[in-house]
């Protein structure tokens, strides 16, 4: 039977679980890994962070800091059900990558992932946020999220790393460097994001909980998929809607694919902000986007997907499209009159 921790620290705001139960192991003494072995959890601990919200370690875990279950599943992106669903669990494939999900630490490639200075500084801990693709600027500090280390310029790592021994002092750690030692949070400021870019990934935040906006992030990832991938049309659109000096930047170069989640901050929040005005001001060319792809690409189930995307990749998938001028003429003008991807308008509805 597992005894209740002496010490059980607090989550901190918007921490993530790998960086709280680091805490915890640390202020009883033990590593993490002891401490899932005293609980007789075998799993790959690296992935702690996977966790489904009624994962049994989840309520061990609860049981042994005096803490209520919900609360450490809030600190678990599964908790992000706008994103998620009820989807994410341990079963996704190690190598393919989770939709929104950065990718950090092993296995490899290690894209990494990305953090603020200021939080990092003033908080002691890794956020839940710097997990997840849609933020690439922090909402309190309006700035962006670096996503290397100012020193050695290697990837971020996040708390796992610390993972396998006891560390005496995680609040001091925690702003080290995985690979060369150096401080994080002594270096040069990050640039601030612009009002456009920090009010929409306001917006974001205020639906990624919220698992009536499914369908809504469903439908956003399969546009940024098609605009930020290597087809003629996507490369072409990108030219003609992005300024020379704010075409898409890797921040991984042996990244095994081109992805939204391989893309650095800066160019994740152009690309954010450039899908919602590209498909509302050329519905033609969203159309020619899903007749340039297998439609199988395009399609997606499930509830309160934007109706003007069920419409577009209908019509898309009739042969006739380029001679159906009525229906053609139909589409474009609800189109237009729904207001497309408006995150705005989604934001508004009642269900
Ligand atoms: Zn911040
Ligand atoms: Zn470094």
């Amino acid at each position: 039977m597992f005894r209740v921790l002496p010490s059980h620290p607090h989550r901190r705001n918007e921490e993530i679980f790998s960086s709280w139960i680091l805490r915890i192991a640390s202020g009883n003494g033990v590593s993490v890994r002891d401490l899932c072995d005293s609980i007789d959890e075998t799993r790959n601990i690296q992935r702690l962070d996977l966790m489904w919200p009624n994962d049994p370690l989840v309520s061990s875990l609860a049981v042994a800091t005096s803490m209520r279950a919900e609360l450490v599943g809030q600190a678990l992106p599964a908790s992000l059900q706008g994103l998620y669903g009820k989807g994410i669990n341990e079963c996704w494939p190690y190598n393919r990558a989770l939709p929104w999900h950065l990718r950090t630490g092993s296995p490899s490639p290690n894209v990494g992932g990305q953090y603020c200075i200021d939080c990092l500084r003033e908080s002691r801990c890794y956020q839940l946020r710097w997990r997840i693709s849609v933020y690439g600027c922090c909402l309190l500090h309006k700035n962006f999220l670096r996503e290397c280390c100012p020193h050695c310029d290697e990837p971020i790592r996040d708390a796992s790393q610390f993972f396998n021994w006891r560390v005496p002092d995680p609040d001091r750690e925690i702003e080290l460097c995985g690979y060369c030692g150096g401080s994080l949070v002594r270096c040069e400021p990050s640039e601030f994001v612009t009002n456009d870019a920090l009010e929409l990934a306001q917006i974001y935040d205020s639906l990624v909980r919220n698992p009536n906006c499914l369908g809504y992030f469903s439908v956003l990832y399969k546009l940024l998929q098609f605009m930020c991938g290597v087809s003629n049309l996507a490369k072409l659109m990108r030219s003609e809607i992005l300024a020379d000096s704010r075409q898409l930047i890797l921040r991984c170069k042996d990244a095994d694919m081109i992805c939204f989640e391989v893309l650095d901050a800066k160019s994740r929040l152009t690309m954010l902000t450039t899908v919602l005005h590209l498909f509302k001001d050329w519905p033609v060319h969203f159309v020619d986007a899903v007749r340039s792809h297998s439609i199988r690409n395009w399609w997606i189930s499930g509830p309160n997907l934007p109706r003007w995307y069920l419409n577009a990749v209908e019509l898309a998938s009739t042969k006739r499209w380029n001679l159906m001028s009525c229906a053609r003429q139909e589409f474009l003008s609800a189109a237009t009159l729904e207001g497309w991807a408006s995150v705005g308008q989604f934001a508004d509805r009642q269900d």
